[in-house]
C-alpha cells in the first residue's frame, strides 16, 4: 500500500497546520477543516523548547521564520519578589542541545504556519466544524455541520481539547475535559514602561508569597514584556470567561493577587495593565484515555504531527496497514506523553502562593537552597533533547 493520496485533518490551531505542512513536504496531499470563521487573534504566549524547534526545524521546516518571529532565549532568571536572584531555569542550551527555546505569541506563530501552509497550497476551510464520521472499506468521510463533506484515505483529529474525532474514536467511553482549576492571565507590556532594578535580567520567573509572575520578552528585539500568572479561579464556562476578560474581572484579579507587593519590577507591572487588554487562558484536561491519547501544549502537538508525517511517509509502515500505523504511533506518543507530564507536573506546584510571612521566607529559602543543589541552573533535558526524528517507525505485521 502506498502513502496515503489525501488526509483529512480536523483543526487548524497549531497541530493541524503543522501536520499538513510536513505531509506535503513529503507530497501527501491534506485539507483542513476549522470550525472557526477565520484565524483571529486569540491568545497569549508559547514556549518552544528545543523539542518542538527541532520537530519544526527537520520535520516542518519553518523554524528560520519562527525564530526570527519570537525572542530567543536559553536561560530565564528567577528572582525571589524583593529582587533576591535565586537561580537560573535552563530551557535552551543552543551548544548543547542544537536550539535555543523560543517564547512567541500563539497569534504570531499561527501565522507562520498558516503562510506556510499557502506556500504548499494546503487549502484551510474556515467555519466548517465536524458533526459527525464515516469510515468504510475505502476511506473515512467527514460530515460537517453546514451540510457538506469531505473524503479521505484516512482522517487526523487535530480538533483541541474537546475532540469531536476523540468522541467518535472512544464513543461513549470518551471522557470530558475538566477545567484544570489554575486560570492563565497575562497581557503585554513595552519594557521601557517598567522600573528595573538595577542588574535586574529579563526573561524573569519571579517567586512572590502569592504565586508566581512570569515577566518574559515576547518579541524579536526584546522590547516587550509578557507577563503571566495563574490564578486559581473557579470554571465559569466559555461565554463566562468570555465575559471575566472583556469586562477586566480577569486584570483585577490579577492585580490583586500581586497588591501586596510593593518592590520593582512587578508594582510597575501590574500599574501599567490596561483591564480590556488581558488574554486569559483556562486550560482543560483530560483522565488517561482507554484507547488512543491527546497532546497537551504546542510541543507535544508539533512532536505528534512530526511523527505522524514520518510513518504516512513510509510505505513499509502504510504496507502494513493503517490500524497498525496509528497503534504504533499511539504507543510512541503515549509514552512520550506520559513521560512528559510526569516531568512537568512536579514543577506546577512551585508556581502556586506559600502565603505571606514565615510560609514564604522558608519557600524563598527553600527555592534558594535547591537552585544552588542543582549548580544554579535547573535544566531538564529528558524533555528537550527529545529527537521525534530518532524515534523507531517500524510497524509490527
Ligand atoms: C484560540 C486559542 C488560544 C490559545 N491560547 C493559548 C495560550 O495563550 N497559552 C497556551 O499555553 N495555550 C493556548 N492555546 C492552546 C494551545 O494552542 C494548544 O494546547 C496547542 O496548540 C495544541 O495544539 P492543537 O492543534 O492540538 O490544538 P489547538 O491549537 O487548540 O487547535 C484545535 C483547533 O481545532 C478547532 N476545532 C475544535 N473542534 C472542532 C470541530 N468540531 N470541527 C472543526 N474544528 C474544530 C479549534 O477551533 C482549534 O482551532 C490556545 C488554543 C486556542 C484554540
Amino acid at each position: 500500500m502506498a502513502s496515503p493520496q489525501h488526509v483529512l485533518i480536523i483543526g487548524g490551531g497549531l497541530g493541524g497546520p503543522a501536520l499538513a505542512i510536513a505531509l506535503a513536504r513529503r507530497n501527501i496531499r491534506s485539507s483542513i477543516y476549522e470550525l472557526r470563521s477565520e484565524p483571529g487573534d486569540i491568545g497569549g504566549a508559547l514556549m518552544l523548547p528545543p523539542n518542538a524547534l527541532r520537530v519544526l526545524d527537520k520535520v516542518v521546516g519553518v523554524y528560520e521564520s519562527v525564530r526570527s518571529s519570537g525572542y530567543v532565549l536559553q536561560r530565564v532568571t528567577a528572582y525571589a519578589s524583593d529582587g533576591m536572584k535565586l537561580g537560573e531555569v535552563g530551557l535552551g542550551e543552543e551548544k548543547e542541545d542544537g536550539y535555543p527555546a523560543v517564547r512567541i505569541r500563539r497569534p504570531t506563530l499561527h501565522k507562520v504556519l498558516l503562510e506556510e501552509c499557502a506556500r504548499h497550497g494546503v487549502t484551510i476551510q474556515y467555519g466548517k466544524k465536524l458533526e459527525r464520521i464515516e469510515e468504510t472499506d475505502d476511506g473515512v468521510t467527514a460530515f460537517l455541520v453546514d451540510g457538506t463533506s469531505a473524503t479521505g484515505d484516512i482522517l487526523v483529529g487535530a480538533d483541541g481539547i474537546h475532540s469531536k474525532v476523540r468522541e467518535h474514536v472512544l464513543g461513549p467511553a470518551a471522557p470530558t475535559a475538566t477545567y484544570s482549576g489554575l486560570c492563565g492571565i497575562g497581557g503585554t507590556l513595552p519594557q521601557s514602561q517598567i522600573r528595573t532594578p538595577p542588574g535586574y535580567h529579563f526573561p524573569a520567573f519571579i517567586y512572590t508569597s502569592a504565586g508566581m509572575l512570569m515577566a518574559m520578552l515576547v518579541d524579536p528585539e526584546g522590547q516587550t514584556i509578557g507577563w503571566a500568572s495563574q490564578e486559581t479561579i473557579p470554571d465559569k464556562g466559555r461565554e463566562g470567561w468570555e465575559e471575566y476578560q472583556r469586562t477586566g474581572q480577569a486584570a483585577r484579579a490579577a492585580k490583586k493577587t500581586y497588591q501586596a507587593v510593593t518592590h520593582e519590577p512587578i508594582r510597575s507591572i501590574m500599574d501599567g495593565i490596561v483591564d480590556d487588554q488581558v488574554n486569559l487562558w483556562a486550560p482543560y484536561e483530560l483522565p488517561d484515555l482507554p484507547t488512543w491519547h491527546t497532546n497537551r501544549g504546542s510541543a507535544q502537538a508539533f512532536e505528534d504531527a512530526g511523527y505522524l508525517a514520518r510513518l504516512l511517509e513510509s510505505h513499509d509502515a502504510v504496507a502494513k496497514g493503517y490500524d497498525k500505523v496509528f497503534a504504533r504511533f499511539e504507543k510512541v506518543r503515549k509514552d512520550r506523553f506520559q513521560h512528559v507530564r510526569d516531568i512537568t507536573a512536579a514543577s506546577g506546584s512551585t508556581r502556586r502562593g506559600s502565603g505571606p510571612g514565615l510560609a514564604w521566607t522558608f519557600r524563598k529559602w527553600a527555592t534558594k537552597a535547591y537552585f544552588w543543589f542543582k549548580g544554579g541552573v535547573l535544566r531538564d533535558t529528558r524533555i528537550t533533547g527529545y529527537d521525534v526524528q530518532e524515534e523507531d517507525i517500524g510497524v509490527e505485521s
